[in-house]
């Protein structure tokens, strides 16, 4: 099936080969075990590995190889349109407008080779401040990379507490240049994070999302707006729910609530697009039916422009009436 991913990291594409590999190249020592490099035990530990491996990636050669290996992958997986969160807090050695416009070519180099189609979303972390989120986004209107798409915001809001007010303006800002807007929410926050990313933060998809489902009115506005949910199964069993018969998925479908499969952070999980898929399966039992319509939405929600987006419904159709 053609499949559309809305939410997956580039900083979770690195596998432990590569990690080796950039550790090599940088000439430093592995302070985790290559075996246990992608097993964090929690949130915090996670984003602490991901600030190291990214801090190994010293030139914009490796960041471009990093992005296009993770459009080639993609498409061995039959993903033929991403949007790639990318964080520039978590790549230290690099400036920022250096690694993104790195991104973009190894991106566009996928493209031209008709690779996965990649976009680039950059992330806000949730830890900076008002003045750093408003000169990331002026920055990204003064030179814009080459495959931006949209802004993003991740981080732990567990530990940053609620940011809304803080990142109100640089969203704002964002929504004026015309960027589409995401943000991580209802995963380390409660219902609470999604209310503040729509009120505040006011954008069209919520990466997660999942606690919506602990706040009825929640629900109603999500539906009521026509918000999509990102939802990443593997991910929020993982640094969740603990058990996939615990997540909410099919509470969240059968309300009506429109969701999306992605699988966040692809490596450092040892999922793709279609595992993530099969697992929604084993949860919603929706079918073929059930899994063209998540993609359906992942292209209404998605930030291609009208062309692109009609060039992905074109495919699916095709698909569609292969298989119906
Ligand atoms: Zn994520």
């Amino acid at each position: 099936m053609p499949k559309v991913e809305l939410h997956v990291h580039l900083e979770g594409s690195f596998d432990a080969e590569r990690i080796a590999q950039l550790a090599r190249e940088a000439g430093e020592v592995m302070p985790y075990d290559k075996e246990s490099v992608l097993s964090p035990s929690n949130l915090d530990e996670l984003l602490t590995r991901l600030d190291w491996w990214c801090g190994l990636v010293r030139t914009p050669e490796q960041v471009e190889r990093q992005a296009y290996d993770l459009a080639r992958r993609l498409s061995d997986d039959g993903v033929v349109y991403a949007e790639v969160i990318v964080n520039p807090t978590h790549w230290s050695a690099l400036r920022r407008d250096v690694l993104l416009e790195a991104v973009s070519e190894g991106f566009a180099r996928a493209s031209a080779q008709g690779l996965c189609d990649a976009w680039l979303l950059v992330s806000l972390l949730r830890s900076q401040t008002s003045d750093e989120a408003i000169e990331l986004v002026a920055e990204l209107e003064r030179r814009p990379p080459s495959r931006l798409v949209g802004l993003s915001i991740d981080g732990n809001e567990a530990a940053a507490g609620p940011t809304g007010e803080r990142f109100a303006s640089a969203f704002a800002l964002a929504a004026t240049i015309g960027l589409g807007r995401t943000a991580h929410a209802g995963e380390s926050s409660g219902p609470e994070g999604v209310w503040s990313a729509l009120d505040q933060l006011r954008v069209t998809r919520i990466d997660h999302g999942v606690r919506s489902i602990e706040d009825p009115h929640l629900i109603e506005r999500l539906i009521d707006d026509s918000v999509t949910l990102d939802v990443c199964l593997t991910s929020n069993v993982r640094l969740l729910y603990g058990t996939i018969d615990l997540h909410p998925l099919r509470q969240l479908v059968e309300r009506g609530v429109a969701v999306t499969i992605n699988t966040d952070d692809p490596a450092t999980l040892g999922v793709n697009l279609t595992s993530e898929m099969a697992l929604a399966e084993t949860v919603c039992s929706w079918g073929i039916d059930g899994a063209i319509g998540a993609t359906e939405r992942a292209i209404a929600a998605s930030f291609a422009s009208d062309a692109k987006a009609t060039e992905l419904r074109r495919m699916l159709d095709v698909f569609a009436a292969q298989v119906m």
